[in-house]
C-alpha cells in the first residue's frame, strides 16, 4: 500500500514538474515573439517633491501587452527574461521608448522632467550597455542629466568591480544613478561612499507601516539623515496614504512615489495627468 502511494505521489510530482516546465517553455517562446513584435509598453509613475507636491519626473515601468489585449506585469516575466538574457533586448526597447517619450514631453513644454529607468543585473553586465545608451542619447537628443538609472543594491553587489566601472561610465555620459529598493539587499556603507550614486529609494516595505511601526520610523529617519550627510537624495517608494506622506515630510525625505499620488499610467494618461495637474499633485484621496 505504502509503496503504491509512494509511486502515485511520484507520478503526480513528475506530472506537476512537467506542467511547470511546459508553462515555462511557453512563456519563453511567447516572450521571444513579444521581443520581435515589440509588444512591450512603457508606463510612467510620477515622482513627487514631497514638500510641494511638484512632479519632478517619472519612473518608466514595463508592461507586456498580450495578444488577447491583457497586460502582464513585470514580476511575471522579468525574472525569466533575466535568467534567459532576454531582459537585454527588452530593456533596450524600454529605454528607447522612454527616452523618445521624455524628449517629446520636454519639447512640448512640460518642463525638465527627470526620467528614471530600471536596470537589472544582466543589463548591467551586458557589454553593449554603455554603447547603447550613448547612441540613444545622441539619437533622441535628450539632456543626459535628466536620465537616471535605478539599480538595486543586490545588482550592484553581485559583481562589485564590474558594476562600479559601468556606473562610472554612466556618469561619464552625464546620466545619474540611484539605488533602488534600498534596505532590502546587502547594505554596505562602504559602497555608498565609493559609488557614483545620486540618491536612494527607500523600499516600500519600510514605508507601508509608517508612522505606527517604531522600527520603520527609526530606519527611515536614519536613512534620510545618513543620505543628508553623504549628499544623496532620498525617495520613498509606495506612498499610499496621507499619514505616510506627512510622516515622510516631517522626516525631511525629498521625494515620494506611490498610489497616493498616482499609479503607473500609460503614456497618454500620464500626459493628461501633467496637463490637468499643472505639474502639482495633491493626494488623490483629498
Ligand atoms: P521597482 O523598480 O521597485 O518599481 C516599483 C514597483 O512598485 C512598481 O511595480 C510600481 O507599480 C509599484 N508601486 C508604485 N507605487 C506603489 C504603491 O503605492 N503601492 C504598491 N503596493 N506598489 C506600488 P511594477 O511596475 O509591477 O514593477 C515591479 C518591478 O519590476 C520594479 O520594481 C522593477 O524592479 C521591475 N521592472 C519594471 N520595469 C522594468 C524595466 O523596464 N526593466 C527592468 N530591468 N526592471 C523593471
Ligand atoms: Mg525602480
Ligand atoms: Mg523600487
Ligand atoms: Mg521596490
Amino acid at each position: 500500500r505504502a509503496k503504491e502511494t509512494g509511486k502515485n505521489n511520484c507520478q503526480l510530482f513528475t506530472l506537476a514538474m512537467n506542467e511547470r516546465a511546459q508553462q515555462r517553455l511557453v512563456l519563453e517562446k511567447d516572450l521571444r515573439k513579444a521581443i520581435e513584435g515589440r509588444h512591450f509598453e512603457v508606463w510612467y509613475q510620477p515622482k513627487v517633491h514631497l514638500p510641494t507636491g511638484g512632479i519632478i519626473g517619472m519612473e518608466a515601468l514595463v508592461r507586456w501587452r498580450r495578444e488577447d489585449g491583457s497586460l502582464t506585469p513585470p514580476l511575471e516575466f522579468i525574472p525569466v527574461a533575466e535568467e534567459t538574457g532576454m531582459i537585454v533586448p527588452i530593456g533596450e526597447q524600454v529605454l528607447e521608448a522612454a527616452c523618445r517619450q521624455a524628449k517629446t514631453w520636454h519639447d512640448s513644454g512640460y518642463g525638465h522632467l527627470a526620467l528614471a529607468v530600471n536596470l537589472s543585473v544582466r543589463q548591467l553586465a551586458h557589454k553593449g550597455l554603455i554603447d547603447f545608451i550613448e547612441r540613444l542619447l545622441r539619437r533622441t537628443d535628450i539632456d543626459p542629466s535628466l536620465l537616471e538609472f535605478e539599480i538595486t543594491e543586490t545588482a550592484i553587489m553581485s559583481r562589485v568591480e564590474q558594476a562600479v566601472a559601468v556606473l562610472e561610465e554612466i556618469r561619464r555620459l552625464g546620466a545619474h544613478i540611484t539605488v533602488d529598493d534600498f534596505g532590502t539587499g546587502y547594505s554596505s556603507l562602504y559602497y555608498l561612499k565609493r559609488f557614483p550614486i545620486r540618491g536612494l529609494k527607500v523600499d516600500r516595505s519600510f514605508v507601508s507601516n509608517l508612522p505606527s511601526d517604531a522600527d520603520d520610523l527609526a530606519i527611515v529617519r536614519t536613512v534620510v539623515s545618513m543620505a543628508r550627510g553623504l549628499g544623496l537624495h532620498v525617495t520613498a517608494e509606495g506612498v499610499e496614504n496621507v499619514a505616510q506622506m506627512e510622516t515622510l515630510r516631517s522626516l525631511d525625505c525629498d521625494f515620494g512615489q506611490g498610489y497616493l499620488y498616482s499609479p503607473p499610467l500609460a503614456a497618454g494618461d500620464f500626459e493628461r495627468l501633467l496637463e490637468t495637474s499643472g505639474g502639482i499633485l495633491r493626494p488623490r484621496s483629498l
